[in-house]
């Protein structure tokens, strides 16, 4: 649309001639703070209208369905997306006239919840522990939707629009922005459009380019399983279309604890407010950047802002219960130290264990409960799914003596409240008067459980020295 009474001004016809063309600046004060000698640089994604990055697969995405004529005037976009997608999708929709109903999991902050909301769309929340083909899971629930709404579902995870929209912009905006002069380029993967769109480029243009995936630990993509993390819009437990690993030269795991404390790291000294995937990026790119040679530009891809994450990454007490951060000194974890002579590990119980076994497990170790967690560990404080305590076995046995062999899963109870290692203890004993137990975080994991017996013994004996007595206690209600 040429307004010809815009001609020389510098106003845009619309906000999606704003998406891209973002700026690239260098993390000066964390190169000091490292000993970083290459140029380090941050892409900030920020400055797209919606914030992040996604803006450019949402308005590509919906020009290509325009095209092959997949959404019709005033027709419905369908997506399941964790919310940066969906802002792009949403301002998209809002300038061409379509409505938006979004599709998310409850691991998701809830202020993007809201924010969707604020640009008029509809959210609809599922629960993220369930199976992909549960009718609950959001791919089921995005799935119905998109049927009985008859609506055009983008689907990021296969639409070649998504890596095609970085092939377009993003890549050519970062050859440019470094006459041609990057060596290196750091993101985060999530469907892969951004990091495979860049690398299709960048190798296209140089072929030497390195091109480095951060991920979570635990995805895919890093070699994991799949199993579950905190940080969001990243790592995948399933390959998406756009996951080219022959475009990667290197993917870096990188945990919970450092996105999170990276990202606060970064907003603090560089005054670039970042989230968790932005965290999880920069941490992977100092590592590349520490062993760069000084003439390497190294750009690092930051997706989105962290006002997004404002009660989680950047709240104390969200990120103390996790155990990511210290509240005090005379804390939780003080406590553990005094008894963890001969408590090397969690005790705990898997779900499709006998009811025998638990029974086994706490009497050979004088506990009295134990948490049920999926898998082996080190667990995730996602994949604890309840608990056992021996007043409800003993109760559920009294009723039926057969419930010793079935399963922990049918007879298991609650999850043990959390505490983090680095909370109060004062907190501890708050919650201790409601709960048998708590289940100490650390990093995010759990890290072992904390009884009354535990902090009694602490107090009646002297917290500074270990006394192997102490751990008598451990896990004992
Ligand atoms: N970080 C955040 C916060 C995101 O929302 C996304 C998109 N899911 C990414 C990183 C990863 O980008 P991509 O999907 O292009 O791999």
């Amino acid at each position: 649309m040429n307004d010809p009474r815009l001609e020389g001004t510098e106003i845009a016809d619309s906000v999606l001639d704003l998406i891209g063309n973002t700026p690239l600046v260098r993390m000066k004060r964390i190169s000091e703070l490292e000993g970083i000698e290459c140029v380090l640089a941050l892409k900030a994604e920020t400055t797209n209208p919606g914030g992040s990055s996604k803006d450019r697969p949402a308005l590509e995405m919906v020009l290509t369905a325009e095209r092959e004529g997949l959404l019709k005037p005033g027709g419905t976009i369908v997506e399941p997306t964790s919310g940066n997608t969906g802002v792009g999708l949403a301002i998209v929709a809002a300038q061409r006239g379509y409505s938006c109903v979004f599709v998310m999991t409850d691991k998701v902050a809830p202020e993007k919840v809201s924010l969707l909301k604020a640009y008029g769309a509809e959210v609809v929340v599922c629960p993220v522990a369930v199976e992909p083909d549960d009718p609950e899971s959001y791919y089921s629930v995005a799935e119905r939707l998109t049927n009985e709404l008859n609506a055009f579902r983008p689907d990021q995870y296969s639409n070649p629009a998504n890596p095609q929209s970085h092939f377009n912009t993003t890549g050519p905006e970062l050859w440019d922005q470094t006459a041609g002069r990057i060596t290196h380029f750091v993101a985060g993967a999530g469907t892969c459009g951004s990091i495979t769109g860049v690398a299709r480029y960048l190798k296209s243009k140089n072929p030497d380019i390195k091109i480095i995936a951060a991920d979570p630990e635990g995805s895919v993509y890093s070699g994991g399983s799949g199993r579950p993390y905190l940080v969001e819009g990243v790592g995948e437990d399933f390959f998406p279309a756009a996951w080219e690993p022959e475009l990667l030269d290197e993917i870096i795991p990188i945990s919970d604890e450092e996105s999170f404390l990276t990202a606060r790291h970064v907003s603090e000294s560089e005054g670039i407010l970042i989230g968790g995937s932005g965290g999880m990026a920069v941490a992977a790119a100092v590592k590349v950047a520490k062993a760069a040679k000084p003439d390497d530009i190294v750009v690092v891809f930051n997706p989105d802002s962290g006002r997004g994450y404002l009660s989680r990454v950047f709240d104390d007490a969200w990120m103390a219960n996790f155990g990511f951060i210290r509240e005090c000194d005379q804390c939780v974890g003080e406590v553990l130290d005094t008894r963890l002579a001969d408590i090397e590990s969690l005790l705990y119980v898997n779900p499709d264990q006998l009811v025998s076994e638990a029974i086994d497990l706490m009497r050979t170790n004088g506990v009295s409960q134990l948490p049920v967690c999926k898998n082996t560990p080190p667990f995730a404080a996602a994949e604890v799914s309840g608990s056992v305590d021996e007043l409800e076995l003993m109760e559920a046995i009294h009723g039926d003596p057969d419930v010793t062999s079935t399963t922990v899963d049918k007879v298991m109870g609650a999850k043990l409240p959390t505490i983090g290692v680095g909370q109060k203890l004062e907190r501890a004993v708050e919650m201790l008067e409601s709960a048998p137990a708590l289940l100490v975080l650390s990093g995010g994991r759990p890290l072992s459980v904390l009884t009354r017996t535990d902090v009694l013994t602490y107090f009646t004996s002297n917290a500074n020295t270990s006394n192997p007595n102490t751990s008598k206690g451990s896990q004992n209600g």
